[in-house]
This record gives structure tokens, C-alpha cells and sequence, in this order.
């Protein structure tokens, strides 16, 4: 199990778009391992490889509690978008923060495994809205781009 540093708001490497992955290696695998590690000390649902520092368009989501669901999401695509969803939404590279954000309640994902297996994922409600965060991430782009009004200061126990 390795935690690694989460980058914050202001670090530049938030704001770089990632590269895909091309092949699998045993660092990437380790990188994803490390991902969910730091992911679930943090009391994250989704975590993107730039916020560990990484410019590579890998992400990690599981929004059960006490670890439900893991997803890995390899080089991801967004298919299709529907409806939406309006609600808080917290970043991991915020902390302390929370913003009022609109997302489709609806996506349906392209993307490969950790095994680089592709598969495609249609998803609702919370997991939508994570896919499309941490999505843009990959892009640079961080959810108080996207925030109504805004970002409010939050306890640690209210952070997404
Ligand atoms: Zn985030």
C-alpha cells in the first residue's frame, strides 16, 4: 500500500491535458494500485492520475462507501450524455471545498481495464457525475470551472 501526495488547486500539472496510455507496464499497475490506496485514505470517490502528478488519462472511481465498486477507467470516453443532475460536488485537489455543480444523470463510457481490456459502462446519479469529474480532469479541467454561485467551505466529513 503506497499513499501518494495529491496535488492541490495552483499546481500546475492540474491544468495539463494527460496522455493516453498505450500499453500496460507493471508501473502503471502499480500507479493504479497506488491511486486506490490514496483514493480511499483520502475519503475520495474518484481520483485522475494528474492529481497524483501523473499526465496519463487514467482514473479510478468507487462511489460505494467502504468499497464497494472499484472502477478503473483507461483512457476514458464519454459516448453519450443525458439529463441532468444538480448538486455539491468536492475535489480531492480542493480540499476543504464544496460548489454547486450541474452534470447529466446519465453517461455512457468507453474505456479500457487495468488488463487494457475495453468495455463500456452505462452509468446513473453519483457514479455519472464522478465519471464526468474525473474525466475532465484528464483534460485539466477542475469542477469550480463548472461551480453555481460559490465554493463553500466544508468540514472534512461533508467532502465528497
Ligand atoms: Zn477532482
Amino acid at each position: 500500500m503506497a499513499i501518494r501526495n495529491i496535488r492541490i488547486m495552483g499546481d500546475r500539472v492540474l491544468n495539463k491535458t494527460s496522455r493516453p496510455v498505450e500499453v500496460m507496464t507493471p508501473k502503471l499497475r502499480t500507479l493504479i494500485q497506488d491511486m486506490f490506496d490514496t483514493m480511499y485514505e483520502a475519503a475520495g470517490v474518484g481520483l485522475a492520475a494528474p492529481q497524483v502528478g501523473i499526465l496519463k488519462r487514467i482514473v479510478v472511481i468507487d462511489v460505494e462507501e467502504e468499497g464497494g465498486q472499484p472502477y478503473v477507467f483507461v483512457n476514458p470516453e464519454i459516448l453519450e450524455t443525458s439529463g441532468s443532475q444538480t448538486g455539491d460536488e468536492a475535489c480531492l485537489s480542493v480540499p476543504g471545498k464544496a460548489g454547486t455543480v450541474t452534470r447529466p444523470d446519465h453517461v455512457k463510457v468507453k474505456a479500457f481495464n487495468e488488463n487494457m481490456e475495453p468495455f463500456v459502462l452505462e452509468a446513473d446519479d453519483l457514479l455519472a457525475r464522478a465519471i464526468c469529474h474525473e474525466c475532465e480532469h484528464l483534460d485539466g479541467i477542475l469542477y469550480v470551472e463548472h461551480v453555481e454561485g460559490e465554493l463553500r467551505d466544508v468540514s472534512m466529513e461533508e467532502e465528497e
